[in-house]
């Protein structure tokens, strides 16, 4: 048995009613093996003696102790007892606040295990917060390391640890999914002792060594499974192939500009994999504005001129739209020929399209979403570019593979492109399965953004700064948490403040709104009249994160900046200095920010490095929010921690390669278990 096939409802144990059931599944704990995997959060160590003095060194006491006397303290109707106790190191008083019937098991002379918190108070040690048993009886947890969990309302520390011995008991023949010879090297626990002893272990040192091998095992399966993503899709090779250069050094002529280091970098990189014969899989990054696109169209090119397709895919029609027009002004006059497809494209101009694609009359596919249905066929569709790639899900991006895999299971190259600079423990863990380049100059000749941090009492003072700007040609945008007003949240939204603001605050300017429930045309139209100049400032959702590229706007003007992410507020702020003059961002919190929510926001004031906000992102609010991950299939893992086991980590990931690399099937009788373990892991991440 593995101790992922332990799927039973943690109803069936004994102890667990409908009720308890329901609290832990708040916990996230639905079976036994959630159960099991809820390690404790420290512990209550009972074992290791600490003498009363050791209260001087701020610690908990766990003492034998002799009670001395009694005595009654505060005001005659409200009397409470306090008890003298020593131990062999020093005495100490027990506060007994509202337990005056401790008296009765507490009498002088009686000796006790003891256990609490003490202060040094008044001139003496005292507790109010402690424990104890009778010495000379069999103790119930004295001499224990007792487990201390997260908890949550209707579920208590004595009832999960009561539930954990009652699963233990049926845990006892877990198998090892590690092989055996890396678990020595490893020094590892069985699988099944950790388990055990992770809950309730007889030292502080198993304790840790039972957390270490159940995090080395999570970590192992978990790179097993990445291993072979990688060794499958390497199965897909096709011939090495010479690349020819003529277009992309015509490209790189024609620019008004020369490459940055970075550009010319990541281009040989992604030229190099090209050329190899396994399959592309390559992340690049970059922030915004610091010249992805060029990169992406350049590696395209030599493809291109082999007559191979190329699919470039977008998440929004704005932004793919964007990117055909960039296309066009500067691959058409090299005589390459490209098609725009996205869900706009309807009727009669689809079906010749579609024909071009199927034969072979285009050569890059530019488009969103659509580009991955049913009836798009390609001819030869060699490489797939798919930019702010964390809006797209696992199963979109393989739809698109697919129609690129040949008969022979030769698989087309993909390039994935991220604004989201990724931490290296999301390097490893989400994209383990993919090499990465990063450009992390941005174009000369750019002025840094100005980032200011305002109250919400301040607006007035950010708005005239707006007015301005505007005033003197510039544009703006205008970024609000929510599309319209909620009951629940008291929250400035889009639909509310862009009356507002045009109406009273800016009633000279055009403005113009834009959100996800503005129709798709309406919202194209309005941003090409941005873009075009036709509208002063856009007041929008954070759907203008992603690409926006408007060189005249400087302001951005962000409202409740204390509801997004890090990285988003980061990837907004790329929206304005795109262009030569200076810009701005104003991060506008509301008045009741707390100080740690200022110190968060302070992040983006003191950094403009796209990665270090992103670091810090990641502390603050795990890598969920940072990807966007459900989609870019994030794994929650249960016992380890990538802060603290990133050697764990990198020695599981070089483990697994070696084995899957060496034993790609799993066949070997000693890769049996590890092999069901990976299935199982698999299955779960839905790949
Ligand atoms: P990203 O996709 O990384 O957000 P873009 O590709 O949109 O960035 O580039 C932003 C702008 O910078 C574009 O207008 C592009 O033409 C320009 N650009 C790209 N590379 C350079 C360069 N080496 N020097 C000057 N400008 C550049
Ligand atoms: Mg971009």
């Amino acid at each position: 048995m593995l101790l992922s096939e332990l799927t039973g409802s943690v109803q069936r144990l004994r102890g667990v009613g409908p009720a308890v059931a329901q609290a832990l599944e708040k916990l996230e704990i639905t079976t036994v093996r959630d159960l099991l995997l809820h390690v404790p959060r420290s512990y209550e160590n009972r074992k290791d003696p600490a003498p009363l003095t050791e209260a001087f060194n701020g610690r908990t006491v766990n003492t034998v102790a002799e009670v001395l006397a009694h005595d009654y303290v505060g005001p005659p109707n409200r009397r409470t007892l306090k008890v003298y106790v020593r131990d062999d190191s020093h005495t100490a008083s027990l506060a007994c606040f509202g337990r005056n019937f401790l008296a009765r098991k507490l009498p002088p002379g009686q000796k006790i295990y003891l256990t609490g918190a003490f202060q040094y108070r008044f001139g003496e040690l005292t507790a109010s917060a402690f424990e104890f048993e009778p010495y000379g009886v069999e103790p119930r947890a004295f001499g224990m390391i007792l487990p201390v969990y997260g908890l949550t309302e209707g579920i208590t520390q004595h009832g999960l640890r009561k539930i954990m011995r009652t699963a233990l008991a049926d845990a006892r023949h877990i198998e090892d999914e590690v092989p055996e010879a890396l678990r020595r090297r490893h020094a590892l626990l069985p699988r099944r002792h950790a388990v055990q002893v992770v809950h309730f272990p007889g030292s502080m040192q198993e304790a840790e060594d039972a957390r270490r091998s159940l995090a080395f095992d999570e970590l192992f399966v978990f790179q097993a499974v990445v291993a072979r993503r990688v060794v499958e899709r390497n199965a897909g090779a096709r011939a090495p192939k010479a690349l020819p250069r003529n277009l992309l050094n015509r490209l790189v002529r024609s620019l008004p500009f020369s490459l940055t280091p970075d550009q010319k970098t990541t281009v040989e990189e992604i030229l190099a994999d090209l050329g190899a014969a396994r399959p592309m899989a390559r992340l690049l990054q970059g922030d915004v504005g610091s010249g992805k696109t060029l990169v992406a169209f350049l590696a395209a090119l030599p493809y291109v001129e082999l007559g191979y397709q190329v699919a470039f895919v977008a998440p929004t029609e704005l932004l793919a739209k964007q990117h055909a027009e960039n296309a066009a002004s500067l691959l058409e006059p090299l005589g390459v020929r490209l098609a725009f497809l996205s869900g706009a494209v309807k009727g009669a101009a689809r079906a010749p399209l579609l024909e071009a694609v199927g034969a072979g009359d285009v050569d890059i596919v530019v488009g969103t979403h659509a580009v991955f249905t049913e009836q798009v066929e390609f001819r030869d569709l060699r490489l797939v570019i798919i930019d702010e790639q964390h809006r797209f899900g696992v199963r979109q991006r393989e739809l698109l593979v697919a129609k690129g895999t040949q008969q022979d299971g030769g698989r087309p190259d993909v390039l994935l492109m991220t604004a989201t600079p990724i931490p290296r423990t999301l390097a490893l863990t989400v994209f383990g399965d993919m090499d990465t380049s990063v450009i992390r100059t941005m174009p000369p000749g750019r002025k840094p953004v100005r980032t200011h941090l305002a109250r919400q009492e301040n607006e007035q003072k950010v708005y005239e700064r707006v007015r301005q700007e505007l005033s003197a040609g510039r544009q703006a945008y205008f970024v609000y948490p929510l599309v319209r007003e909620s009951e629940k949240l008291s929250l400035r939204d889009a639909e509310g403040m862009y009356e507002r603001l045009a109406r009273e605050v800016f009633p000279e300017f055009r403005l113009a709104l834009i959100h996800s429930r503005v129709p798709e045309e309406d919202k194209v139209e309005r941003m090409e009249r941005f873009t075009r100049g036709e509208v002063d400032a856009l007041v929008a959702t954070s759907v203008v994160e992603v690409g926006v590229d408007v060189a005249n706007a400087t302001c951005l003007v962000v409202e409740h900046a204390e509801r997004f992410g890090l990285a988003a507020l980061h990837q907004l702020r790329g929206r304005v200095g795109r262009g030569a003059h200076q810009s701005y961002a104003f991060f506008v919190y509301d008045d009741a920010l707390t100080e740690e929510g200022k110190q968060r926001l302070r992040v983006l004031y003191e950094n403009t490095d796209g990665f270090a906000i992103a670091e810090e992102d990641l502390k603050i609010r795990g890598p969920g929010e940072l990807t966007g991950t459900r989609q870019a299939g994030y794994v929650r893992f249960r016992v380890a921690e990538l802060a603290r086991d990133m050697d764990l980590m990198n020695a599981a990931r070089t483990d697994a390669f070696d084995i899957l690399e060496r034993d790609p099937a799993l066949e070997a009788e000693s890769h049996k278990t590890l092999r069901r373990a990976v299935d199982l892991a698999q299955a779960e991440l839905g790949r």
